[in-house]
């Protein structure tokens, strides 16, 4: 058979290049040894999840740890799952996270020599190599139905025998010259597979940069590279597209390992030596007594819109996630508490080889002390940043009075102060604890533990003499006084030694005040609170709250 003329019959030469040409436009990249070229290749469905972040943190820390390059290909030879905006929604969520792409898709670089990055503009240089095959007997056109396919299957099914398309059920595989030509005539559809030179009476032997050194059984079925529409299947542009982006290290999930085999031998048909794999283990989580993958339909965590929506601190989603990807990164952490993630010497072959467990309670502790690390201003804008987005409209105008803000900030979060706060986990949180302070959300519970008479006595006597200027012995020293006039000991030790003879202390006397002031018997410092509030607003709280 003439497999020039076929191979031109079926990919005319037009203007494509020829593979020599795309060895030179793409050389290999110019790095030392040990610098790792690494990339993320999601299709661009508008769904981004924990799992791409787990794997873009891998990717990013290998690359910039060896001082590589970490790039963005958007895989989108399924026009079908293709949704508008998602490879913005790709980066806008990773940077989020803080992590940034060197080169790639929409990445303004200078770095850009390895493109175009999204597959559907990189035809002819899949052609080009199919070609290549195609002249070298390497692959066919298969004119097979997709009803043939299916009985084939079927009757494989039935009688125990691997599924496929290989040895004696490639059928095309066999087809002479002139059928071929007679089919192509009669405008059958056809696909172009690979004629697998492989046998699975070989096993390879390969090393995973995770899994460690794994033996498969080598490729003999005949896939698809090339669809009826012209497309390359995911195997094909893979080789293509990791050998001629200069890839040196592929991260990609384990559900890949299986295809191992074909991409190997494409990489062999092809002429390219392969690059090194990383096959990382799915992210798990408990449920009940049962590990599981974590799921689209079941876990909404899955989602990374879930953690912005939630308001977690985005330090602290990647360094809980740090911790599943590398085991010792938390022993990291306990020595370098106020250390930057990116100091830490991330190695792959240190992430799980199954299974890694991923757990939203250890995530919550993570971002709590996260949290509590910020200064005002950090966490003032890490609050402000997620009420722009998902706060609702009183949540906004109260952003609107900055100094106000950031003075709550500083007392309620303890920032300065003896006792730093510790309890809050995402932004939501944070943000409901300044409520108190405006009145638009100001919602008092005055459950006092004494009378009208007093509860009234104390909040119009106090009323009468607040100041804000008062310094805090001052303010306390006026708090003190009305307890004798309310029947109170204005000393502790004095009610201590006989509480028969008072109605309560100095400190019930602070309790009612409180209760006016913020709504509940619990706040920080009262004091500061009514400075921050300012006389008119502490003065109409303390009327407003008799009873
Ligand atoms: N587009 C593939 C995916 O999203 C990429 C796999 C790979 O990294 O090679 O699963």
């Amino acid at each position: 058979m003439n497999m020039k003329k076929l191979a031109n019959a079926l990919i005319p030469d037009g203007d494509l290049l020829s593979p020599e040409e795309y060895e030179e436009i793409y050389p290999p990249r110019n790095l030392p040894k040990g610098v790792e070229v690494t990339r993320l290749a999601p299709s661009p469905t508008g769904f981004i999840h924990l799992g791409n972040l787990y794997s873009a943190l891998a990717d990013e820390r290998v690359a910039h740890t060896t001082g590589g390059v970490f790039y963005l290909r958007i895989e989108d030879t399924d026009e079908k799952r293709k949704v508008d905006g998602a490879v913005e929604s790709v980066i806008r969520s990773l940077k989020y996270f803080g992590i940034r792409f060197d080169e790639g898709a929409e990445i303004n670089s200078s770095l850009n020599n390895y493109g175009p990055y999204y597959q559907r503009q990189r035809e002819k240089i899949y052609k080009s190599f199919v070609k290549k095959l195609l002249e070298e007997g390497l692959a066919y056109p298969c004119f097979c139905t997709a009803e043939e396919l299916d009985a084939v299957r079927a009757s494989q099914t039935k009688s125990k025998e691997t599924t496929g398309y290989y040895g004696k059920y490639a059928k095309c595989r066999n087809l002479t010259e002139e059928e071929i030509y007679d089919n192509i005539k009669a405008g059958k559809p056809y696909v172009i597979r690979l004629k697998s030179q492989g046998s699975i009476d070989n096993k390879i032997t390969f090393r995973d940069a995770i899994k460690g050194d794994i033996t498969v059984t080598e490729n003999d079925q005949d896939v698809v590279i090339l669809k009826s529409d012209g497309i390359p299947t995911y195997h094909f542009a893979h080789a293509i597209d990791d050998h001629f982006m200069r890839t040196t290290l592929v991260i990609r999930g384990e559900e890949w390992l299986s295809s191992l085999p074909i991409h190997l031998e494409l990489h062999k048909v092809l002429g390219f030596n392969p690059p090194k794999y990383a096959h990382t283990s799915s992210l798990m989580k408990m449920d009940g007594d049962t590990k599981r993958k974590l799921s689209k339909r079941k876990d909404p965590e899955l989602s990374l819109d879930y953690y912005r929506q939630a308001g977690y601190y985005p330090q602290a989603v990647v360094k809980y996630l740090m911790t599943v990807l590398n085991s010792n990164f938390e022993e990291w952490t306990l020595k370098n508490p106020d250390g930057d993630y990116k100091d830490f010497k991330f190695k792959i072959d240190k992430m799980g080889k199954s299974g890694a467990l991923f757990d939203l309670e250890k995530l919550n502790d993570v971002s709590k002390t996260e949290i509590s690390k910020l200064s005002a201003e950090e966490c003032y804008a890490f609050l402000k940043g997620w009420v722009d987005e998902f706060g609702s409209e009183v949540d906004k105008s109260h952003f609107k009075e900055d100094g106000y803000l950031l003075k709550i900030l500083t007392l309620i979060i303890g920032i300065g102060g003896k006792k730093r706060r510790k309890d809050i986990e995402r932004a939501e949180q944070g943000v409901r604890l300044f409520d108190y302070f405006f009145d638009d959300t100001f919602d008092p519970d005055y459950s006092y533990r004494f009378d009208k008479a007093t509860v009234n006595m104390v909040l119009d006597k106090f009323a009468a003499v607040y100041d804000t200027g008062d310094d805090n012995s001052e303010w306390f020293a006026k708090v003190k006084a009305i307890a004798p006039e309310v029947g109170f000991a204005s000393e502790m030790s004095e009610y201590k030694s006989h509480p028969e003879n008072f109605k309560g202390s100095v400190s019930d006397v602070a309790e009612i005040l409180r209760i006016a002031i913020t709504g509940s018997p619990n706040s920080p410092d009262l004091c500061t609170i009514m400075r921050i509030l300012g006389k008119s607003r502490t003065v109409a709280r303390l009327l407003k709250g008799k009873i």
